[in-house]
């Protein structure tokens, strides 16, 4: 069934009510000097932007494994889990002070089959969020900075730090500045997504491997698309280690595994970035 971009486009929006909002107002992170990437609180409560069922459609059942804020001291370990249990995850990749020794291990997540897609340059809400310019500078450093370890050119996906509906912007850009980044990142012809489960990891007094995979159980329960949130930095090596229990629930429940990229397979599908 053939539907318009627009229907495509509603599909994608999803009232969203996971684990990540029980710990708003949690205290933001701080276990290794200064912490730079997402913190629960600041993460988007609803609605996100994910797949949804086509109605009345059997579908297939799927999940998108994403990494945000990385390359970290992590990644290798992540990696690691994903080479031995044969699937795709996607990379939604900062390049900031304290992760750009680490930023040559997006070369390796490129070779294993991994989809490297853009997060933010500094991931510092008060600098990328006063204005859709400084949102937009920001992004260009980024490409600017992974260059070397990926073609950035063929990167047409994003994700914003908070998501797409966070109001933590709002007090530095406005209240429509979320709303203008969207529509701008359609006309430069990037998609963007958020999640619909969260693993929880990004939270203050970092939950074990254990509970991170239950927060990850308890989001997906129910849900024929999956895009699980998770965390590569160096304070999530948690998420690393609940990993291959996570992979194996969504093998055992039957879904396949896919990167993001796979989510637009049409004539949608943008033919040009530019930042
Ligand atoms: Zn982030």
């Amino acid at each position: 069934m053939k539907r318009s971009l627009k229907q495509k486009k509603q599909l994608m929006r999803l009232a969203w009510g996971g684990s990540c909002l029980l710990a708003v107002g949690a205290m933001a992170f701080f276990a290794f000097g200064k912490t730079v990437g997402c913190t629960t609180k600041d993460l988007t409560g609803f609605p996100a932007a994910v797949p949804v069922q086509a109605e009345g459609q059997p579908e297939e059942k799927k999940v998108y494994l994403t990494f945000d804020d990385g390359p970290s001291p992590t990644t290798e370990e992540v990696l690691k889990v994903l080479r031995e249990k044969e699937v795709p995850a996607t990379f939604f990749v900062i390049a900031a002070p304290n992760n750009e020794e680490y930023l040559p291990m997006i070369q390796q997540e490129v070779q294993d089959g991994h989809q490297i897609a853009l997060h933010s340059a500094s991931h510092e809400y008060g600098q990328i969020y006063t204005s859709p310019a400084a949102y937009w500078a920001d992004i260009k450093q980024l490409r600017e900075k992974i260059a070397p370890y990926t073609d950035v050119e063929s990167i047409h996906w994003l994700r914003f730090p908070g998501g797409s509906t966070n109001t933590v912007s709002h007090k530095y850009g406005g209240s429509g500045i979320m709303k203008s980044l969207k529509r701008q990142a359609e006309e430069k012809g990037y998609h963007y997504v958020d999640w619909n489960v969260c693993a929880g990891d990004a939270v203050g007094g970092h939950p074990g491997a254990e509970k991170v995979l239950q927060n990850v159980i308890e989001d997906a329960k129910n849900k024929d698309h999956c895009v699980v949130l998770k965390h590569d930095t160096k304070a999530t090596k948690t998420t690393a280690q609940a990993l291959p229990d996570i992979i194996d629930w969504f093998k055992e429940q039957g879904y396949t595994f896919c990167r993001i990229d796979e989510m637009e397979q049409s004539k949608d599908a943008p033919q040009d970035a530019e930042s």
